[in-house]
Formats: structure tokens, sequence, C-alpha cells
């Protein structure tokens, strides 16, 4: 029979309790310390004083009203993004997917108020994740994921990713904007040169179309800057961001410059909890931490330091972890054993990791982590390679 909850999840059979900053601890007792962060998402960790405390009182005051009336925390967030990045407006919403919708969406508009309703099309790169709405599974183009789901929302057309002259080539009188991520985190943790963005920045101006950043997974502080776009020096037209910017409470962004921005008037799109009091309530909250003065720098440390570690592990066991690759605090060990095997051994030693596309294990711990903690989970991703060697399983298999 089936599961009352339904199953378009594969389970690993583990649950837990409670967390305290890096650590999670499960219902039969055992601690693990937590680098998948709920897929780069508890940004704060658990448990932590500052956003639990804004939850609780704002929860306490009023947690939703709708967008009928002014929201005060809102405001208050959208203006803080506003001062501390490229964008001169912010939309709220409750997910990454909402986050891209809005962002396709707003290009669009921009372009059929600027009479040239024929640019629809938004050029993807493949190897792309964007979300599971019906449009969001088309903009993803992985056809695992649009196996069943009946045509593929029109408007989305794919290149490799990191490759310029294919984006280029790809570019016709339809295309209205171009949507990639800095760091493609799900297709297996793959960072896009700086060169690369910054021809995007090119080619969209030479053709007049609008550059887009999915940052849902790869923002609000996770590679050491608030937007991973800043180190390439590149200024998008917009972006999308969710993941962190709750520290694991449910909320979404999409930010922009007033030339896209100005397109979505009264009445043309819109959410109902979409930057409702409590999720921007714990938004301020994770904003005060990540953008208080020192704190990216030290995420750009303790990240140098993980990178460090995992390209020492590549070395002492490159027949388990053939290559590291990402940026900051979000890193990727390339498996040459099967990346299941390796994320169901750091579950043996104590650790939390995300199976990725390529055969990677993700690594994107809370940004709080601090060195001691990073230096424990290497030596227990150390553990893991000896429990991975190709001949360790020919032991356990006599
Ligand atoms: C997770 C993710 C999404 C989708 O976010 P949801 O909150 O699951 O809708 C979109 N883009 C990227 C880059 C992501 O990592």
């Amino acid at each position: 029979m089936i599961s009352s909850l339904m199953p378009n999840y594969n389970r690993i059979d583990l649950s837990f309790s409670h967390g305290d900053g890096v650590w999670l601890v499960a219902d039969d007792g055992r601690r693990f310390l937590d680098f998948g962060a709920g897929i780069a998402t508890s940004s704060l960790g658990h448990g932590h004083p500052g956003l639990t405390r804004a939850i609780a009182e704002q929860a306490a005051r009023v947690m939703h009203v709708s967008n009928l009336y002014r929201v005060p925390q809102a405001e208050r967030l959208a203006e803080r993004l506003v001062a501390a990045s490229f964008a001169d407006s912010v939309f709220f919403c409750n997910s990454g997917a909402e986050a891209n919708e809005a962002l396709v969406k707003a290009f669009r508009k921009t372009m059929a108020d600027e009479g040239k309703p024929e640019r629809y099309r938004v050029i993807c790169a493949e190897g792309a994740f964007h979300g599971r709405t019906l449009a969001m599974i088309s903009a993803t183009g992985n056809a695992r994921y649009l196996a069943g789901f009946g045509p593929a929302v029109e408007g989305f057309d794919h290149v490799p990713f990191n490759n310029l002259n294919e984006l280029r080539a790809a570019i016709t009188p339809e295309t209205a904007g171009i949507l990639v991520e800095p760091v493609q985190g799900e297709g297996g943790v793959r960072p896009a040169s700086a060169a690369y963005l910054r021809g995007l920045r090119a080619a969209a101006d030479e053709f007049g179309l609008l550059l887009g950043f999915d940052e849902v997974q790869c923002g609000m502080g996770r590679t050491g800057r608030l937007f991973a776009h800043e180190w390439a020096g590149v200024v998008p037209d917009a972006v999308s961001t969710a993941k962190g910017i709750g520290g694991g409470f449910p909320l979404g962004a999409m930010l922009a410059r007033e030339r896209v921005a100005q397109h979505l008037v009264p009445g043309s799109h819109g959410t109902t909890f979409g930057g409702n009091p409590l999720a921007c309530a714990a938004g301020n909250a994770v904003l005060d931490v990540v953008l208080a003065p020192g704190f990216l720098d030290e995420v750009v440390r303790t990240g140098a330091r993980f990178r460090q570690g995992l390209e020492a592990l590549v070395l002492r066991h490159g027949d388990v972890f053939s290559a590291v690759r990402g940026q900051g605090l979000m890193q990727g060990l390339v498996c040459a054993v099967p990346n299941g095997d390796a994320q169901s051994a750091c579950l043996v030693e104590g650790l939390l990791a995300v199976a990725a596309g390529d055969n990677v294990l993700r690594l994107v711990p809370p940004l709080i982590v601090t060195e001691a903690e990073i230096d424990d989970a290497l030596a227990r991703l150390d553990g893991v390679a000896r429990r991975c060697k190709p001949y360790a399983f020919a032991d356990a298999a006599k």
C-alpha cells in the first residue's frame, strides 16, 4: 500500500530530533556533522539564536497579512538587499523555482513592454537546475525531469555550459535573455569561469538581451561574496535566489535592475505567501549575520581551508575521489566510485553530504562552520575514502 506521505523522494532512513550549529542529532542519538545543510539552505546552521529568536518573536506578533498591505519587514529586507547588491528592486516569493518563474516572466514582460514581444525565449545551460514547476523543468532541460509530464513549456533553448561560442550561436531574433547558474549546483558543483560570465554580459549587451543568474544555491554568501557573480565583476539584469536566504525558513527572491523590475506593475505578477512578515523576519536575521563586517571574509577563509584539505584528499585517495571543484563553501568531490556509495559511507562516518549530478559528492556546510569543524569533516572524509576503496568492497564481500 502507498505511504501516506507521497513517494516522490528517495529518503534515507534517518530522522533528526534537533540540531546545534553545524551538528544534527538523530532520533536514535547519533550525531552528524551537517555538510549538506538541507541542500545548501541552513546557512546559519541549526538553532542559531538570532534566527530562532527573530522567527519566534515575529510569529508571536503577526505571521501573515497578504500583499494587500505594506509589510515593513519586507521593505527593510529589500532595502538591505538592494544596498548590498547590483539590484534596484526585489520581489519576494517562497522558493527557488518561483524566483526563477518571476525572473523569466519579468524578462518576457520587459521585452514585450519595450515593443519586442517576439523576444520571449531564454537560453539556458546544459547541466542546469532551475526547479520543478512546469516551466522550470523546461528551463532545466533535463530529460529525466521532463519525462511523463507532457509537452515541455515553450521558450527555452539549451547550450553547453561554459561555452561562449555555442551560446552566441544560439541567439536568435526571438531571444529575450540568458539564465545560468554562476556555479551549477545539482548539475555537479560546476563553476562558470569568470571569462564566461563576462562574455555573457558582453553578448547580452551586443544583442540587446537580458542577463539573469540563478543564484538560488550559490548566492547569499555561499561562495564568500553575497552573490557568486560578484567574483567575475559582472553586473546582471536580474538574479534569483532562495535556499540560504531564510536560513532554512522558506523564502525566495528575484532581484532586478530598474529596466526589468519596472515592468512587474500591479496585477502583472504576485503570490499570497511571498514576502510575509515571518519569512522576511527570518531573511533579515540571516542578513544580520551574513552582512556583518568580516563574515564573508571568514567564509572565504574557511572555504579555502576546506578546498586545500579536499585537494590533499584527492592526492591521497585518487582511486575514490578523482577531483575537487567549486567555490567557497560550495565544494564538490568528483567520485571515482558511485557517489551514492560515498554518500552512504559519509553517514557511517557521521557526516552528512549530498549527491549531485556528474557523480559528485556535494559538500555545502552552514556558512558559520569553523576551521575546527572543517578539519573534523576532512578527517571523516578520509575515513569515507578508506571505506570506499575498491578493495575495501572486495574484502567486505568475502
Ligand atoms: C534548488 C534550486 C532551485 C529550485 O529551488 P526550489 O526552492 O526547490 O524551488 C533552482 N535553482 C537552483 C540553482 C537550485 O539549486
